[in-house]
């Protein structure tokens, strides 16, 4: 009996470009088998070598996954059809058909650098045209990711973004200019970005991404790119990405070490898989805590821009159950396996997540209604009481919390003990005294308070908003950073 499979855009090549086929089967086994008797190239990509299906090819009878059927088993009719879905496709399943898209004379050589490599070609560069991938975040890693997806010819960029340009961003942040400071960051990346390719269509979220609009707003795109430096947001693109069915092309930087994998749930693990739960709050400095050299964001983001565009080619052998640890002091790539875990909250057998939560939460990022205003008053002190008591001599004991290379561009005076060696040389300091802690913004001294109260120090206040908002209201003659 004839029945007719559909062949899905990438292994069109092997079918002699024919989108349906029809074979004489009784079951959905034969009738593959059949197919790729009539097609031998295509027996290599639908089977491994062991002459098994492979796990990334899913054969669908009408609209049933097979799996959830009688498998190969399965036996068809007359008027059934069969799919074989693009899960192969590289996870990537552009909306828009290949076929009937067209490059200008002008995209052509634009391209051509592109167009004459075989594993692009024009085929490839048509791919990227259709192909649309959503950034999360216009900072570091967005930059150069934004500026070498633009000119690959990536046919539309979304860009999640709600910050403004400011000077500390400039030394890495190289889609913004100098020029741009005080505007949004989506403004000068527009700019930016369609300056260097006019074909590419920009979308600009001016919002923060949250559990509401995550799931609309990946649905729209093809891949999804993380560049945040927050583990709320990390967890939420992780999450969405899972429910989406979309992959997550994931970078991190700190200092000089940087992290690259591509996390796609439908093949392999996700980012829960391996840290299902985010640190404590604290535990892991973020960039404006603990610093990044600037190449190292533009290292990172174009390895990420590189695995975006090798999914929507479909070509090589992509980031997913891999991790590259890059330690750029040493200048050693490591790479390390992942593991899809079956007991993985959201993307193993048994899922406790099925919708999107309040990520904040999660990673135990204390809300600020919560804060009790009565206790912050004996615990904090204002930058103008501070400056008041010291201008009328009281022996105030400051102790800055910070590292010696913060302190050494800028500091109020006092005691230097960092954070991290708090726990070894508390000691040294007088209990019986009233001590004021500060570091840059407020966060480390506030942890520090916190650590030496827990060891009987009575007289413990932290500097609200540090020496950032001492040298805004108080000294502006003081060098920022
Ligand atoms: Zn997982």
């Amino acid at each position: 009996m004839s029945i007719k499979i559909f062949i899905p855009t990438p292994l069109r090549p092997y079918t002699d470009r024919n989108d349906v086929v029809e074979v004489d089967a009784v079951t959905v086994d034969e009738a593959i088998q059949n197919l790729t008797k009539k097609y031998t190239q295509l027996h290599q990509h639908l089977y491994s070598e062991s002459g098994a299906l492979r796990s990334y090819v899913n054969i669908y009878l009408n609209d049933e996954d097979v799996r959830y059927l009688d498998k190969g088993k399965t036996v068809v009719r007359e008027t059934d059809t069969i799919s074989i879905v693009p899960s192969i496709a590289g996870g990537v399943d552009t909306e828009v058909a290949v076929e009937d898209l067209e490059l200008s004379k002008d995209e052509i050589l634009r391209y051509s650098r592109h167009l004459i490599i075989p594993e692009v070609g024009l085929t490839g560069q048509k791919k990227l045209k259709a192909a649309r991938v959503l950034m999360i975040g216009a900072g570091g890693l967005g930059s150069p990711l934004g500026l070498y997806l633009a000119a690959a010819g990536v046919g539309k960029i979304g860009i999640v973004d709600f910050d403004v340009v400011d000077m500390t961003n400039l030394q890495r942040q190289i889609m913004h200019s100098t020029n741009d400071i005080g505007r949004p960051k989506l403004d000068s990346a527009r700019e930016r970005l369609t300056g260097i390719n006019p074909n590419v269509t920009i979308e600009s979220y001016n919002d923060r991404l949250t559990s509401e609009n995550a799931l609309d707003l990946f649905g729209e795109y093809d891949v999804i790119v993380d560049g945040t430096d927050n583990f709320p947001t990390r967890y939420l693109v992780n999450d969405a990405c899972v429910i989406t069915g979309k992959p997550n092309v994931y970078g991190s930087i700190l200092r000089f070490d940087g992290q690259v994998s591509v996390f796609d749930a439908t093949r392999g693990p996700c980012y829960r898989c391996l840290y299902p739960a985010p640190p404590p709050p604290g535990l892991v400095p973020s960039c404006a805590e603990g610093g990044v050299l600037g190449v190292l964001p533009g290292i990172v983001g174009t390895l990420q821009a590189l695995e975006t565009i090798k999914l929507i080619l479909n070509e090589g052998e992509p980031l997913i159950g891999r991790l590259i640890l890059f330690d750029a002091l040493k200048f050693k790539f490591r790479e390390l396996k992942l593991r899809k875990n079956p007991d993985c909250p959201i993307c193993g057998e048994n899922p406790t997540i099925h919708e999107l939560i309040d990520y904040e939460e999660f990673c135990g990022i204390r809300k600020e209604p919560e804060r009790d205003s009565r206790i912050e008053e004996k615990t904090e002190i204002s930058v103008e009481e501070l400056k008041t008591r010291l201008d009328l001599g009281e022996g105030i004991f400051l102790l800055d919390v910070r590292e010696p290379q913060e302190y050494e561009l800028v500091n109020l005076g006092g005691m230097l003990i960092p954070l991290p060696q708090l726990q070894k040389r508390y000691a040294e300091l007088d209990p019986s005294r009233e001590i004021i802690v500060y570091c840059k913004s407020g966060g480390r001294s506030e942890r520090a308070a916190d650590f030496l109260r827990s060891r009987g120090f009575g007289r413990v206040r932290n500097l609200a908003g540090g020496i950032d908002t001492w040298t805004e209201k108080i000294d502006p003659t003081l060098p920022k950073y």
